[in-house]
C-alpha cells in the first residue's frame, strides 16, 4: 500500500501529539514531534548564552552555532518517544513550562526555522511519517497527502495543559497556564517566519467537545478514505 504524508497542525496544547502519535500507531507509520525539536533547541541556546545574546548574533553565526553545537534525534523508550539532544536524552527538561516559552521564542527566529525544517524534510523523504508542528502542512511538507489543523478554546487547552502538568507532578497555577497559551497562541500567529495557519487544503478539526476516542474515530476514517 502507498505510504502517505500526513500533517497535522494547530495552536499550543489542542492535542496534536497525542493524536498524531495514535495514528502513528494505527498505520504504523513514524511519528515526529515537530515542538520537540524546537524545545530542544531552546534548551541548548539558555543553557550556553541567552535567548537576547543569540538574537545579537548575525545570521551566518546563528546557522554556525546550531549546525555546530546541535544533533537532535529520538529514542524510541517504553514510555514513548523521548528528543535527544547531543545523544542525552532530554526529554523531561524539555517539558517545562519554561523551556516551553523558550522554544516559542527561538521559533520566532528565521535560522532556527530553517534548521530544523531542513531536518523534518529529510525524515519525510521515505513518507510514512506523521509530523505535528504549526507549520507542517505550509511550509515542511506542503504537498502532503492529508493535512489536518486542530483547534480547540484558549481555556479547554489551558485546562487540557494544567491537568497534564500536575499529573506530571509539575506545579502551575491554572491562570498562569492560560495566559501562556494566549501568548503563545498570539506568537505562533503573528511572527514573520512561517506564521501558524490552516493549509488551505487541511481538514480542520475542532475537539473543543470531543473526547480523544471519538477524535481518534474520525481522523482515522479520514486517514483510512485517503490512503484507498
Ligand atoms: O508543540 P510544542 O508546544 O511542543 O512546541 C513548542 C514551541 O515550538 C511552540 O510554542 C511553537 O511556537 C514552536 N513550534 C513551531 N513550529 C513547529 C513546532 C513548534 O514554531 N513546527
Amino acid at each position: 500500500m502507498n505510504k502517505i504524508v500526513v500533517a497535522i497542525d494547530g495552536y499550543s496544547s489542542c492535542g496534536k501529539s497525542t493524536i498524531a502519535k495514535q495514528l502513528a500507531k494505527h498505520a504504523g507509520y513514524t511519528y515526529v514531534d515537530t515542538g520537540a525539536m524546537y524545545r530542544a533547541v531552546a534548551l541548548y541556546v539558555s543553557q550556553h548564552l541567552t535567548i537576547d545574546e543569540f538574537q545579537t548574533l548575525t545570521d551566518a553565526e546563528k546557522t554556525s552555532f546550531l549546525e555546530k553545537n546541535i544533533r537532535i534525534s529520538f529514542l524510541q523508550t517504553a514510555d514513548g518517544q523521548h528528543v535527544c539532544l547531543n545523544g542525552e536524552d532530554v526529554e523531561k527538561q524539555i517539558r517545562t513550562l519554561e523551556t516551553g516559552n523558550l522554544a516559542s521564542q527561538v521559533s520566532t527566529i528565521g535560522v532556527v526555522r530553517r534548521f530544523l525544517v531542513a531536518q523534518q524534510q529529510q525524515m519525510g523523504t521515505e513518507k510514512g511519517i506523521v509530523m505535528d508542528g504549526r507549520d507542517i502542512g505550509t511550509v515542511v511538507f506542503p504537498q502532503a497527502e492529508l493535512k489536518i489543523f486542530l483547534t480547540a478554546t484558549a481555556q479547554v487547552r489551558a485546562e487540557r495543559r494544567y491537568l497534564e502538568l500536575k499529573q506530571k507532578g509539575i506545579n502551575a497555577v491554572y491562570e498562569d497556564v492560560l495566559h501562556d497559551v494566549l501568548d503563545r497562541d498570539y506568537r505562533d500567529t503573528h511572527r514573520a517566519e512561517s506564521p501558524l495557519r490552516q493549509a488551505e487544503d487541511a481538514i480542520v478539526l475542532d475537539n473543543t467537545h470531543l473526547t480523544q476516542d471519538e477524535q481518534l474515530r474520525k481522523v482515522v476514517e479520514i486517514f483510512e478514505s485517503k490512503i484507498k
